[in-house]
């Protein structure tokens, strides 16, 4: 349902938890964020977004590298293990065992083929841990990954069928947030020092952030770091965007 996302080089948290705050109008039944702190942490609730933001601000939960969530399930019941973000651990590798989290994902929309990629995912020793179409794209990132998560998200977006609006963070890659789109909006926010860029579902979750905003378009795969961005066209070949400035919602 809404999407949020930062690289940073400050503490991100709080804007990412307003930013989730921006798109409540919206309506969803969970919200989540994860944060580079380190490795990946998250914080998902079924309550509002306020006690997302009580909890982050309570457990000190801080990072520079972020992606929020608010959640309208589609597939899978409205409940804590099937709110975004959802991570990959590895083949093999599930919330049980001592391995860290190497991916982490929030998505929007309907993934059409998601029974056969769940089925080959799991074949290849993938487990599952929520009954939603998104969690096969966290793993299918990860079947991917081999050092460089916009690589990896671009070759994942190649199997999807269906709508989708995406963000994914790495343990590896401290400073990087990939975005991918199709079917549903994704928007980069150029941050107003060159030291921070985001992604959102909505410009409006973005206010007071930056009003710097590139419309991304079908098929876009962003990457984004704290003092850049890179945006592929759906052939994957480097595209120029136009930055708008988009007026102040109250
Ligand atoms: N299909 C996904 C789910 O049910 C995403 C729903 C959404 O757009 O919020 O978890």
């Amino acid at each position: 349902c809404g999407i949020v996302g930062a690289a940073s080089s400050r503490n991100i948290v709080p804007v990412l938890v307003q930013g989730l705050q921006r798109l409540e109008y919206r309506g969803y039944d969970s919200c989540g964020v994860a944060v580079h702190a380190g490795g990946l942490t998250r914080t998902r609730t079924t309550s509002r977004v306020a006690d997302l933001l009580t909890q982050v601000h309570d457990d000190q939960v801080e990072g520079l590298t972020g992606i929020a969530h608010t959640r309208w399930a589609t597939h899978g019941a409205p409940v804590v293990h099937n709110a975004h973000p959802h991570f990959s651990y590895g083949p093999g590798e599930g919330p049980d065992s001592t391995k860290p989290p190497r991916v982490a994902l929030v998505h929007n929309g309907i993934i059409e083929n998601h029974e056969a990629l769940r089925a080959s995912l799991q074949a290849r020793g993938y487990v599952f841990s929520s009954q939603t179409d998104t969690e096969v794209i966290a793993h299918l990132i990860d079947s991917h990954y081999d050092g460089d998560l916009f690589e990896a998200v671009k070759a994942s977006v190649k199997q999807l069928h269906g709508a989708y609006a995406i963000a994914a963070i790495c343990r590896d890659e401290p400073h990087r947030v990939i975005g991918a789109r199709a079917g549903s909006p994704l928007i980069l926010g150029v941050g107003a020092d060159g030291t921070e860029n985001f992604l959102a579902s909505d410009a409006m979750a973005l206010a007071g952030v930056t009003d710097q905003i590139v419309y991304l378009e079908e098929g876009d795969v962003v990457d984004l770091q704290p003092g850049k961005y890179w945006i592929v066209d759906r052939a994957h070949k480097p595209v120029a965007r136009t930055v708008r400035t988009v007026q102040a919602h109250s």
